[in-house]
């Protein structure tokens, strides 16, 4: 079908001014480019050019999920409570999950992931391994009630999103058609322009073990990654790290209590004691569901990585401030010397050498000096407990990390049998057997990839699409729409573009030259053809690219094969 659009027909509201509300680049281009707008905090409307990338980024991710043996469906939006009852995930998923009731009170929630829903639907259907593998995709409404939506696309509470689930009888059969959708997933990254890193991350809400993120890289991204020459790369949430630590002291010492009156903070801790800061001992405080009181001791200079602390402790959730007081326990002067009866202290693995630790007293105004682990008090449990950070150790290779920050754009799952077995899901094995199903999930943000694209290619005139989501490839600019020599020219090469299967706007307002091509570039059409009485005059027209700031001169009758080639050509880098 033929792409002709005529900007005097198509609602394309520009603005002139940045949005107050919007930080950072994809956000405030979005608006102003007239793509979006917003409806409440974390919910927009597509509008009508920022519905079309959308719908390319979709075509895309369509594709390359085909292309795999992934077959599109479209599950319910709204979900009955009673599936994410089995699962356990009515309470586990918290304020995040909206709910609703409908009129006879029954309960529902708005669909922020599919798991429960697409097992429930495979339970009834599929029952012999002969079915089997099944993998089964759809791009539909996700709703979370973010505790901070922002950045526009990036973090909405209502968005878009591709989730693909598989159904296998064994782990081969898994692992296989992980790695086709990781393949997709990156072919996908490399269709939409992005400049990607697959990262090991944790799989927090969703459960399973193996996962990998797809990192789109940007400097405004909410997450921050390490990698190594080796080729290794995490998310830091989830990054196993070796902390280089010298100890300050190799010799034992006698453990000192010192009164402290004015030390708040470990910097200060740090210079009381005459020692580096990473020669400090600071201990986070933590509850298990029984109960159980956990002091977490890491280097005072590193922070306490949650993931990793609740994988050291299933379970554990850090002290809230009505729970100091609870266990009798002094908030700013915790240490694991003489903790209340029951705790258990649980250290990072890189203060094992550590013969004089620099520690709370379990007291007001009061540190331990020199106290010793095995002598003045146990270490229940050794772990990697801290946030991963450029310049810690490779643990793979040894090397040294470097840092990088990144957008989430997708994210792919061995789920491994958690809903199959809560939900009741099995089928029968060729040898009669009843087991429960292997699954895998699989999701793309789709228009937080829009975000994505944006906050990776654009310049200070605006967007500059990738070829490939561009709402429109190529925009005909007429200075003058009254000027009986240069509307007929325009039109004509409109037409020509459009039968030549170019996708073409045609800026027919009456508007300056200067309000054109503001706008040509804000919204960021690849190609612009810019038709002026003097070259029409000399049978010219001005052909500007978008992303090189090049302009060329081309004989009126050239252009339309010129470009449609050129356009041609740049489509194919993305395929
Ligand atoms: P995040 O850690 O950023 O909150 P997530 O890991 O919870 O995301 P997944 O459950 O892995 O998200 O969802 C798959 C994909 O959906 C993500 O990789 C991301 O692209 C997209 N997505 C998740 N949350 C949002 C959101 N609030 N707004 C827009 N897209 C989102
Ligand atoms: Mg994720």
């Amino acid at each position: 079908m033929t792409v002709a659009l005529r900007m005097n027909h198509l609602h394309v509201p520009t603005l002139k001014e940045d949005p107050a509300e919007a930080e950072i680049a994809s956000h405030r281009l979005l608006l102003r480019a007239g793509l979006i707008r917003k409806a409440a905090a974390g919910i927009y409307t597509f509008l009508p050019l920022g519905w079309r990338s959308v719908r390319k980024i979709e075509q895309i991710v369509r594709e390359e999920m085909d292309a795999i043996g992934s077959q599109e469906v479209l599950l319910p939006f709204v979900q009955p409570a009673e599936l994410w009852q089995d699962s356990g995930r009515w309470d586990a998923y918290g304020p995040e999950l909206a709910r609703l009731h409908d009129r006879q009170g029954r309960e529902f929630c708005l669909a922020p992931t599919h798991e429960e829903i697409i097992t429930a639907l495979v339970r009834g259907e599929v029952r012999s391994y002969r079915d089997l593998p099944l993998s089964l995709y759809q791009i539909n409404l996700k709703f979370r009630d973010e505790m901070r939506p922002r950045f526009g696309l990036l973090r909405g509470r209502e968005f878009i999103m591709k989730d693909a689930y598989s159904f296998h009888d064994s782990q081969e059969s898994l692992q296989e058609h992980y790695d086709d959708q990781a393949r997709a997933y990156g072919r996908i990254c490399d269709r939409l322009g992005l400049v990607y890193r697959p990262v090991e991350a944790d799989s927090g809400q969703i459960g399973g073990s193996v996962t990998t993120e797809f990192m789109a890289l940007a400097d405004t991204g909410e997450a921050a990654l390490v990698y190594c020459e080796c080729g290794w790369a995490a998310n830091v949430e989830a990054a196993g790290t070796v902390v280089p630590r010298t100890p300050g002291t190799t010799e034992p010492r006698p453990m000192e209590r010192v009164h402290t009156p004015d030390i708040r903070t470990i910097a200060q801790l740090a210079e009381f004691l005459g020692t580096p800061a990473h020669d400090t001992v600071k201990t986070m405080a933590g509850k298990t569901p029984d109960g159980t009181l956990i002091f977490f001791c890491v280097p005072g200079d590193r922070e306490l990585n949650d993931v990793k602390a609740s994988r050291a402790v299933p379970g554990v959730e850090l002290l809230a401030e009505e729970d100091f007081a609870a266990y009798n326990i002094p908030k700013g002067s915790l240490g694991p010397v003489s903790p209340p009866e029951g705790t258990v202290v649980v250290a990072d693995v890189s203060l094992r050498d550590e013969v004089a630790w620099g520690i709370g007293a379990n007291e007001n105004d009061y540190h331990l000096v020199g106290a010793m682990p095995g002598r003045d008090f146990e270490v229940g449990l050794w772990a990697d407990l801290v946030v991963a950070e450029p310049g810690d150790g490779c643990p793979v290779c040894g090397g040294t990390l470097l840092g990088a920050r990144g957008i989430e754009v997708s994210q792919v799952f061995q789920l491994g049998t958690k809903y199959s077995e809560s939900l009741g899901a099995t089928f029968t094995t060729e040898d009669g057997a009843e087991r429960p199903f292997l699954m895998g999930c699989y999701g793309v943000g789709i228009t937080r990839s829009l975000a994505a694209v944006i906050e990776q290619h654009h310049d200070d005139a605006g967007i500059v699409w990738p070829m490939s989501v561009a709402p429109v490839e190529v925009a005909v600019v007429p200075l003058a729409v009254d000027d009986e020599t240069v509307w007929p020219v325009a039109e004509k090469l409109w037409r020509e573009l459009a039968d030549a299967d170019v996708e073409v706007i045609i800026d027919d307002r009456d508007e300056r030259a200067g309000v054109k091509f503001a706008d040509a570039d804000l919204v960021g059409y690849p190609y612009q053809v810019v038709v002026g009485k003097r070259g029409v005059a000399a049978g010219v027209i001005e052909l500007k690219n978008r992303a090189t700031g090049e302009r060329t001169e081309i004989p009126i009758e050239d252009l339309t094969e010129t470009l449609a080639a050129r356009v041609r050509e740049e489509r194919a880098r993305y395929r």
